[in-house]
C-alpha cells in the first residue's frame, strides 16, 4: 500500500492554507497553497472550498483520496465546544454553533469512501506544535511560541509535541495577560479583547502599534508620517519598512515592543520553564526584514528576560526565530492528528 499522509487544514477568517505530513511527521511540501476561504458562502461554502482545496493539493503532489490518513483543521476561537465554533468576531453569525468537524468528516467521508480521523483546533496551538516539532528534531523539548501579528498569539508544547489546550480551549491566551506598565512606562490602553488591565498584546503587535505610534509622535512632529492621511492602520503600515531604513521613531516602537515581548518571556519562564521561546510574527519575516533587525529584536527580548528569570534559566535561555511562516498552522494541524493516530 502507499504512504498514508495526513492532512492540514488552516481555516482562517480570510484564507485557507493546506499543507500535509507523512507518517514518519516530514513535511510533504513547503509550496504555500492558499485560497480564499470564501466564508460568504457560509459553512456549507467553506467545506466545499476545503475539500476541492485538498483534492488541488493531492493532484498537485502526486497523491491520492485513498493515502489521506486523517484530516486536522484549524479555525480561529472561541469555541462553543470541542469542534464547535462560538462567535467569532470576523465571521458572519451564521459560523456561530456550526459543528465544524461534524461536516467536515461527512465531506471526507464522501471522498474517501471511509471515516477518517480529525482534529481542531485553534491556529495558535497548532502553529507551536509545528514549530515545536522542528525544534524538538535538533533536540529540544518544550516550547513557547510567540507571535505577534495582527493580535499576539501564543502556544505552550510540551516535550512529546502536544499543545496546552486548558480546561475550554482557551490555555495559553498569553496576549490578554497583563504587561507590567509601570516597567514599560506605558499607558493601560483598553484591548480589543474588553479589558482594561493593559494586556500584552497592546503592547506587542498592530493591535496596539497605532496608539504607540501617536504617543510617540509627540517626540517626533516633524516625522515624514506624522502628516500622513489614513486610518491609524494605514498611518503605521511603513513602519516596518522604515525600521529596516533606520528610522528612528520606527526603531524606538519596534524597540519598545521588543521590551514587551521580553517581559512576556520572564512571566513564561516563571509559569512554565520552557526549553525554547520561539518567536513569529511579521517583524521576523526574512521577506520583510533584514538580519540584523530581526536580531536586534530577538536582543533586546533575551536582554530584558534574562533580568528577570531564575539563574539556571538564565544560562540556558533561548530565544529563537520560527521557520515555517505561514504555512506553520495547517502543518501543526496535520501533526496533531498524526500524533492522536500514534497514540491509538
Ligand atoms: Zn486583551
Amino acid at each position: 500500500m502507499s504512504e498514508a499522509i495526513y492532512i492540514g487544514i488552516d481555516g482562517g477568517a480570510t484564507t485557507s492554507k493546506i499543507a500535509a505530513v507523512r507518517d514518519n511527521g516530514t513535511i510533504v511540501s513547503m509550496d504555500l497553497q492558499q485560497q480564499p476561504t470564501g466564508s460568504e458562502g457560509g459553512p456549507e461554502g467553506v467545506i466545499a472550498g476545503w475539500m476541492d482545496g485538498t483534492a488541488r493539493f493531492l493532484e498537485r503532489n502526486g497523491l491520492t483520496w485513498e493515502q489521506v490518513a486523517g484530516i486536522g483543521v484549524s479555525v480561529p476561537g472561541p469555541y462553543l465546544a470541542y469542534g464547535v465554533m462560538g462567535d467569532s468576531p470576523n465571521l458572519p453569525d451564521t459560523f456561530t454553533g456550526w459543528h465544524v468537524l461534524d461536516d467536515l468528516g461527512e465531506a471526507a467521508e464522501k471522498r474517501c469512501g471511509r471515516k477518517l480521523p480529525m482534529v481542531m483546533g485553534n491556529d495558535g496551538n497548532f502553529a507551536g506544535v509545528a514549530e515545536a516539532a522542528r525544534v524538538r528534531a535538533s533536540g529540544g523539548g518544550s516550547v513557547v511560541l510567540l507571535a505577534p501579528g495582527s493580535g499576539l498569539g501564543g502556544a505552550y508544547v510540551d516535550a512529546k509535541g502536544l499543545p496546552l489546550e486548558g480546561a475550554t480551549i482557551s490555555g495559553m491566551e498569553v496576549g490578554h495577560m497583563p504587561a507590567p506598565l509601570q516597567m514599560l512606562g506605558a499607558k493601560p490602553y483598553r484591548c480589543g479583547c474588553g479589558r482594561d488591565w493593559g494586556c500584552f498584546e497592546m503592547y506587542t503587535s498592530l493591535a496596539g502599534l497605532p496608539y504607540l505610534f501617536e504617543d510617540a509622535l509627540d517626540r517626533y512632529p516633524d516625522h515624514p508620517l506624522a502628516k500622513k492621511e489614513g486610518t491609524p492602520k494605514e498611518r503605521i503600515l511603513p513602519l516596518r519598512g522604515l525600521a529596516q531604513e533606520g528610522d528612528e521613531l520606527a526603531l524606538e516602537l519596534f524597540d519598545f515592543q521588543a521590551r514587551a515581548m521580553g517581559f512576556l518571556i520572564g512571566t513564561l519562564a516563571m509559569a512554565v520553564d520552557p526549553d525554547v521561546f520561539v518567536v513569529g510574527g511579521g517583524l521576523i519575516d526574512p521577506e520583510a526584514t533584514s538580519p540584523e533587525f530581526r536580531e536586534r529584536y530577538l536582543g533586546i527580548m533575551r536582554e530584558v528576560a534574562r533580568d528577570y528569570v531564575w539563574p539556571v534559566q538564565k544560562e540556558r535561555l533561548k530565544v529563537v526565530e520560527a521557520a515555517l511562516g505561514e504555512l506553520s498552522q495547517a502543518i501543526g494541524a496535520a501533526l496533531v492528528v498524526l500524533y492522536q493516530e500514534q497514540e491509538k
